[in-house]
């Protein structure tokens, strides 16, 4: 079947055939996994995990095999992804490498680029977190002041980055940067894409403490760090074109609607067999959503690897998902009679008390939904 000819709601079946090894790997290699470390979701650290993902040969699945990719369907990758975070499986290592780290490269990257950086990926071993954001300028991205100024054969970097998840545990960092002069370049010019080492002289990382008291982003100080010319990924100055193609990938995935998805364990699993009239209706409406939001998942998994930019359409995939999962605890608390608690209490409760403090952010991280609906406004032609 070629992917044009692909009906969005159905995995092919060389795809889902993958499943029940990708579910029975999990359930072993999890076996001892607690409920509430289920809950980080893709935001749960472990580095042994995610080398044994790229064991396994399920990291960088689409990238060719030269690159120790799998040249696998971007559904089978979608297989395997989709069970991990159903399980809650620890991926926050590799995940933003895997996600869009390494299409960004194979599709924009030099060849050296490529053959240094995508085999470590796909074994594992490699992180890589997302410079964009900066102090003052998130949704206004296109007003970022870090800089990299050409000096000989290389670049010299300066500036501050904010929010970037990982990055006190990531290898390389992609960062956006301002390279020309922003009057001259227009709005959307004179930016450009570079790699950067974290572990270079002049990289301070400081974590920053999130509501639930866990350090998953922080402060990145880049003070005259020094790169060589190898480091700029893609055209000079086209950065934000990159970015672009590069926010499909990060806002169209099967994480965008099922981050919360371990408090739908625990409440089926207090509820038991015993639902009453209003808890059947729930569950059903709470499956129904997720079906849809998976379908127009795998929609926009079509469209990129038909080699299109989704990016309003993975907007809506964002949107739809995020409202989702941050309205999922809220309805699950009503529906079994259980307090949240933090440290203590049973599994729904723990859970429930984490997923309440990190839900807000689900709709923040990526793009928030204002901005998405503005992207999703414009597609559809009324702005
Ligand atoms: C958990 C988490 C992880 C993150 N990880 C990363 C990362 O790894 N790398 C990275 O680069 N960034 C990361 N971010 C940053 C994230 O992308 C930004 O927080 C986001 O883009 C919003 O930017 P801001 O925080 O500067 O808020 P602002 O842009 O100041 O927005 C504040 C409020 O104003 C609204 N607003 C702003 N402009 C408009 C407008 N034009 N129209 C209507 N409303 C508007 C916004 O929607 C928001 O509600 C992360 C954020 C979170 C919460």
């Amino acid at each position: 079947m070629s992917i044009s000819q692909f009906n969005y709601s159905t995995i092919p079946f060389e795809a889902e055939a993958l499943r029940a090894e990708v579910r029975a790997f999990i359930s072993e290699a999890l076996r001892d996994y607690p409920a509430v470390k289920r809950a980080y979701s893709w935001m749960g650290f472990d580095a042994d995990f995610s080398r044994l993902l790229g064991e396994k040969g399920w990291l960088g699945m689409a990238l060719p095999k030269r690159y120790g990719g799998a040249e696998a369907s971007p559904f089978t990758r979608y297989v395997v992804i989709e069970e991990l975070l159903a399980a809650g499986a620890p991926v926050s290592a590799h995940w933003i490498a895997d996600r869009q780290s390494a299409p960004l490269l194979l599709r924009f990257g030099t060849d050296y680029q490529k053959e240094k950086y995508l085999p470590p990926i796909c074994r594992g071993e490699s992180y890589f977190c997302i410079g964009m954001s900066e102090p003052n300028s998130g949704s206004d991205l296109a007003s970022i002041k870090s800089s990299a100024e050409r000096v000989g054969d290389g670049w010299v970097v300066n500036g501050q980055k904010v929010w970037t998840t990982n990055a006190q545990h990531s290898h390389y960092m992609i960062a956006l940067l301002r390279t020309g002069d922003k009057e001259e370049s227009g709005r959307h010019g004179g930016m450009s894409q570079f790699i950067i080492d974290l572990s270079l002289p002049g990289v301070t990382i400081r974590p920053i403490a999130d509501l639930a008291g866990g350090e998953h982003f922080n402060e990145v100080f880049l003070d005259n760090v020094q790169l060589d010319a190898c480091a700029l990924v893609g055209e000079e100055g086209n950065g934000w074109g990159q970015v672009t193609a590069e926010l499909a990938y990060e806002r169209s995935g099967p994480e965008r609607f099922l981050s919360s998805i371990a408090v739908l364990h625990t409440a089926l699993q207090a509820i038991g067999t015993s639902a009453d009239a209003l808890q059947s209706r729930e569950i059903g409406r709470i499956t129904a959503r997720l079906l849809t939001l998976r379908n127009m998942s795998l929609a926009v998994t079509r469209q990129l690897a038909e080699g299109q930019n989704p990016a309003w359409a993975a907007s809506c995939v964002k949107d739809l998902g995020n409202v989702f999962e941050q309205e999922l605890p809220e309805i699950l608390q009503l529906l079994v009679e259980e307090q949240p608690l933090v440290g203590s209490g049973t599994d729904h409760a723990q859970v429930l008390a984490y997923l309440i403090q990190m839900a807000p952010s689900f709709s923040l991280r990526g793009g928030t939904r204002e901005i998405l609906r503005g992207i999703i406004a414009r597609g559809l032609g009324l702005r």
